[in-house]
């Protein structure tokens, strides 16, 4: 057997790769070059071609983009309605920001608990946390890999909640041919550089409601608006008249970042199969390791995959995920984790929450980690990472 690196052995690679990388060609550059050269830096025609992109790209009625996924989150549960004495129904595996969104308003999140094949929300999870006060869910496309949306949309229109879908992870995904951003009452994305496609820092909610768009295109201008028809103090006095008519935040998204969005949309599909190679490559070589459990995904999901995370089971090794994870990266292959569950974090501890709320994320949570996943690993780099898993695996073996 191998020696591992941990242990002096020699690495299954000397080049270090992390888990996600953005990819940012020549065409991505000069696109921002252009906008840079150009009269407008901010507030110019490229922000509105991105959503006029996006809208199109998804086949929603309406894309808004904005200045990174958090805003996005915020100005959907804004738009909802969502505020004080208010429930909101997320998933404690995820990242923060899907939780911390109902709290900027002033409500509770309560956490459902996930599926344990596919760690996504369970939608009799969501039912069993419903209350009188619950206002919304907002349900998190894990890993990229579209959440179970019909049941949770029977869910919604049955206790009059809004569905909001994070989709963060999950930009050029379909549920059962329509693709992700189409079928809540809002989706909203993120473009930070470890997500599919990247602006630097960016965000956007879609809709289909006429309605929603009004409040989230207000909210993420400080609730200014130029539209006359919307003014409480028309006619006005003059073109360089506008009116505040809501509290809203300044959540923009500059002109040079949406040109960048715009060049990456482009290569969306391109990435989404060589992810997809890399999946494929993944799971096929995993599915037989002992010890190492491999997600699964339902039927309805064509998946463009965010993330690729394999879960140890630990009765069938003799080591902790943590000494994987510090194996992993002696070979010099950097995992990650997706993620703690947000709760155990003390800022939700202080507030009340308590470990044992969701025993399914905790349990899953034990196992999980994130391996390399992005376009630009070369079939060297992917059998790199195969080789170290299975080298650890099976120095491990019980
Ligand atoms: C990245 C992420 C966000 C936040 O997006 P930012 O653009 O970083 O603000 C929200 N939810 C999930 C699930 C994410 O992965």
């Amino acid at each position: 057997m191998e020696e591992l690196a941990l242990f002096g052995g020699r690495p299954v690679r000397s080049e270090k790769i992390y888990y996600g990388r953005q990819c940012i060609g020549e065409e991505d550059i000069q696109a921002v070059a252009q906008v840079l050269r150009g009269p407008y830096i901010t507030c110019g025609p490229k922000v509105e071609e991105g959503e006029r992109r996006l809208a199109e790209y998804i086949g929603a009625r309406h894309a808004v983009l904005c200045s990174n996924g958090t805003a996005a989150l915020h100005c959907a549960c804004l738009a909802a309605g969502i505020g004080p004495g208010d429930e909101v129904i997320t998933t404690p595996m995820t990242f923060a920001a899907s939780a911390n969104c109902a709290v900027y308003c002033g409500a509770r999140p309560v956490f459902a608990d996930i599926d344990p094949r596919t760690y996504n929300i369970d939608p009799e999870s969501i039912r069993a946390r419903i209350t009188p006060r619950t206002k919304a869910v907002v349900a998190v496309d894990f890993t990229g890999q579209a959440v179970r949306v019909r049941e949770i949309r029977e869910i919604c229109d049955e206790f009059g909640l809004v569905f909001i879908e994070d989709a963060a992870h999950a930009i050029g995904t379909s549920y059962n041919g329509a693709r992700v951003g189409s079928l809540a009452d809002m989706t909203t994305f993120s473009f930070h550089p470890v997500k599919t496609i990247t602006c630097g820092e960016g965000g956007a909610i879609t809709t289909n409601s006429d309605e929603y768009h009004q409040k989230l295109v207000l909210s993420h201008v400080h609730g200014i608006t130029h539209d006359e028809s919307l003014m409480e103090d028309a006619p006005h006095e003059g073109i360089w008249y506008y009116e505040q008519i809501a509290l809203g935040f300044n959540y923009r998204m500059t002109d040079f970042q949406a040109a960048l969005l715009v060049s990456q949309l482009e290569k969306l599909e391109a990435f989404k199969k060589r992810r997809q190679e890399i999946v494929d490559k993944y799971n096929a070589a995993f599915r037989d390791v002992p010890g190492i459990i491999v997600q699964e995904e339902i039927p309805e999901s064509d998946t463009c995959r965010h993330l690729y995370i394999i879960r140890l089971d630990l009765d069938r090794l003799s080591c902790t995920r943590r000494q994987f994870f510090d194996a992993m990266s002696a070979e010099n292959v950097q995992c990650q984790i997706h993620y703690v569950p947000v709760y155990w974090f003390p800022f939700y501890r202080h507030m009340g929450y308590r470990k044992g709320l969701c025993p399914v994320a905790e349990e899953v949570y034990k196992g999980i980690l994130s391996i390399p996943l992005y376009p630009m690993l070369t079939d060297a780099d992917t059998d790199d990472v195969i080789h170290a898993v299975k080298k650890i695996a099976a120095h491990y073996a019980r």
